[in-house]
């Protein structure tokens, strides 16, 4: 796994040295940061901030939604993205709003999961 460090260096090694760091508050509640170079192609690194520590997290799509943030509201809640790719002829239940997407439980409907590393 790269660390902050060999981003860092990889960054410094093309002569370079601006970062943008990118700040959300994820469904638990806890602030995670993105970082990546400014102005150059390079690796991405997400972490969960706490104090000063910053924790190595990784997105992993959701499984139980296929990593589209959504469930159908039938009986089977299969994930959205499914009903969405039905020919025409099938969409008729989509289309009419018979079933309609709502937000994956497991992932509150981000389509992915985070786990420290
Ligand atoms: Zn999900």
């Amino acid at each position: 796994m790269k660390t902050l460090e060999n981003l860092i260096d990889d960054v410094l090694e093309q002569n370079r040295c601006d970062f943008r760091f990118r700040a959300h508050r994820n469904q638990h509640g806890q602030i995670t940061i993105y970082v990546h170079p400014i102005d150059i192609s390079g690796d991405t690194l997400d972490f969960a901030v706490s104090g000063n520590t910053l924790t190595p997290i990784m997105q992993i799509p959701c499984d139980r939604c296929a990593g589209c943030g959504k469930l159908a509201d039938d009986e089977d809640q299969t994930p959205w993205k499914y009903w969405m790719e039905l020919p025409v002829q099938s969409a008729i239940v989509v289309l009419t709003g018979i079933v309609k997407p709502i937000d994956c439980p497991n992932c509150k409907g981000l389509g992915y999961t985070l786990i420290e590393g």
